[in-house]
């Protein structure tokens, strides 16, 4: 079974094409360019589709995978903030636009399934898969069951709005002190900026200064790591994960970040069982391979139901 990805990010649309061994080829990258509005982003999506189908034809199916708010049975994006989107009917226009069967999912939810089967949540079967980067979520797996919980509405697993400053800085979704407040990377370089005066910061040089000792860098980083640990000990204490997979940015800032973490839910928790904490192994290619498999088992289940 050939299928063809699509990971649909704020910035970034990354595609590739996967075949029966699992590997993703031809990745592929394009600027999603957000601001033109919701129907010329939709325009270049199709078109990056389009592209990945002529370099294979042989193609059985497509998966596309986007962040938000989704309705993953009905195959629409309800609501995708970053990218202008409300009430797309993706599923089914891209469908029509290549004329193949296409699945659809949630980035986050997709990427975790991606680590499940082939990344750092492989056999474990009640893991969280966390990127932490523009924004925070999680993707909770329970029970060995294939797919992440969705919820009753599509939103389960905003991690990122769990709030841990009560009172502190008014997060983009009108609340105060989310968790993304404090430890997103764009939380983490305006933190750092606000505290030195120096602009155009990104959280990965606020960390680079964090390990060359600078004392601000590594307040904002201890202050970003505390907060999601008292996020995570949350979701812990609610879910009793035997693993948390740590993925997005700060999984690329590997043991410099995962053994404070691992420190600081330690102070917190009590009675729970601590789970390992891993950084992600799939790093940005866990959305795409999610959307291939989500594609694949599209594909398996027609062919089983046939
Ligand atoms: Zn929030």
């Amino acid at each position: 079974m050939t299928v063809i990805a699509l990971d649909v990010g704020g910035t970034c649309i990354k595609g590739g094409v996967v075949l029966d061994d699992g590997r993703l080829r031809h990745t592929e990258r394009w600027y999603t360019r957000a601001e033109r509005g919701q129907d010329a982003v939709l325009e270049t999506v199709l078109d990056c589709a389009a592209q990945l189908a002529v370099r294979c034809p042989t193609a059985d199916a497509a998966g596309i995978v986007v962040p938000g708010i989704v309705d993953e049975d009905e195959g629409v994006a309800v609501r995708a903030a970053n990218l202008g989107w409300g009430d797309v009917p993706v599923r089914d226009w891209l469908a029509e636009h290549l004329d193949l069967p296409v699945a659809f999912g949630h980035d986050v939810r997709a990427g975790g399934l991606a680590e499940a089967r082939a990344g750092a949540g492989r056999g474990c079967a009640d893991f969280l898969f966390v990127p932490v980067g523009t924004g925070i979520a999680a993707a909770v797996f329970s029970g060995g069951r294939a797919r992440a919980l969705t919820g009753g509405h599509g939103r389960a697993g905003e991690l990122g709005h769990v709030v841990v400053r009560p009172g502190g800085e008014r997060c983009r979704c009108g609340a105060r002190g989310c968790l993304e407040t404090v430890a997103s990377a764009s939380a983490v370089a305006r933190r750092y900026s606000r505290a030195t005066g120096r602009r155009g910061v990104t959280a990965h040089e606020v960390r680079a200064c964090a390990d060359a000792g600078d004392a601000a860098a590594l307040t904002v980083w201890s202050e970003a790591i505390e907060a999601l640990a008292d996020a995570l000990a949350t979701a812990i204490t609610l879910y009793d994960p035997a693993r948390v997979v740590i993925g997005g940015g700060l999984s690329r800032s590997g043991e410099s970040c995962l053994t404070p973490l691992r420190a600081a839910l330690a102070e917190r928790l009590t009675f729970q069982d601590p789970p390992e904490v891993v950084a992600a192994g799939l790093g940005d290619r866990a959305g795409c391979l999610g959307a291939a498999y989500l594609a694949q088992d599209l594909l398996a289940h027609a062919g089983a139901a046939a």
